[in-house]
């Protein structure tokens, strides 16, 4: 029950979840020099990240958000897949992008972007992957995707809630290119299993996460990595802790074992399905 704002409060936990950000950074093979903030849900990291994004893209072009606002600023398109999660158009609503002012980029018949069809990128734009759609399964093209946007100064978030696992598991080869994005989000609480409430919002840019979740207070000052720096909330309880126990349990045998399974069984219902008359789109 003590508050894990930051390491003054709570020493245990925000030595648990430091270490639970760095193994996770390992498990997912992403940048370990990557921020790692452990929120709620992937809703809310989501927001976390998009918030980052747009406050960063903002910043290049000399745009102080924090202190100036929206009213003003130079616009930020976002460019999201025709299959993008509910929960990325939430958070972007939430966020004033408007839905209508969302560029949609058409997909595929397997559910991934088409490359040959992406809306125009460029500096100002948010581009949102997937790595796991669930209704298809798919995965976007990150091989192709991420540096396309790259090359034009665009930001990448990746929301990965349930695949970015894939990418601790022999199925890795499906996110290949993923570790290049700009931010990630991803839950404990699908197929890490751990209990709900424990996801993370991942960022590759040294300060630009905590920069734009910042709580310090003249009574609450704390480091850049202190958790209440890098999530929505300021009182919160230590949701990485259950990602160190579950990776600490498991370890990167266990969790590949976990990930393996539930896909050759998935594999194992589609072909019950197809002898009963099913088509299996993908
Ligand atoms: C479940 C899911 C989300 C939302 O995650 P919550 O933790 O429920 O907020 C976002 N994207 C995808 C692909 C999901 O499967």
């Amino acid at each position: 029950d003590q508050c894990a704002s930051g390491w003054d409060n709570s020493p245990v936990s925000a030595t648990l979840e430091r270490l639970a950000g760095r193994w996770l950074l390992e498990i997912l093979d992403l940048p370990r020099d990557s921020t790692v903030g452990f929120g709620t849900s992937a809703t809310a990291c989501t927001l976390s990240c998009l918030v980052t994004a747009r406050r960063e893209l903002l910043l290049r072009q000399g745009w102080d958000i924090d202190q100036d606002g929206l009213a003003g600023a130079p616009e930020i398109r976002v460019v999201v897949s025709e299959m993008t999660h509910i929960t990325v158009k939430k958070a972007l609503r939430v966020l004033g992008f408007g839905l209508r002012h969302l560029h949609v980029a058409p997909v595929n018949g397997r559910g991934q972007i088409d490359v040959t069809r992406l809306p125009v990128l460029d500096h100002r734009t948010i581009l949102c992957l997937q790595a796991g759609e669930v209704n298809t399964g798919e995965f976007d093209d990150f091989s192709a995707l991420i540096p396309a946007a790259h090359a034009v100064g665009a930001w990448v978030h990746v929301d990965g809630a349930f695949g970015l696992w894939a990418r601790a598991s022999a199925l890795k080869a499906l996110t290949e290119g993923v570790e290049k994005a700009d931010s990630w989000t991803t839950d404990g609480h699908k197929w890490l299993n751990t209990p709900y409430d424990c996801a993370m919002a991942i960022c590759r840019h040294p300060g630009a996460l905590s920069t734009a979740m910042n709580a310090d207070a003249a009574y609450s000052v704390a480091s850049q990595d202190a958790q209440k720096n890098l999530t929505l909330e300021f009182s919160r309880r230590p949701r990485g802790i259950p990602v160190w126990a579950a990776l600490r349990t498991l370890g990167r045998e266990g969790v590949a074992t976990m990930v393996e399974q539930h896909c050759a069984l998935a594999l194992q219902i589609a072909s019950g399905l197809q002898d009963t008359g099913f088509e299996i789109l993908n």
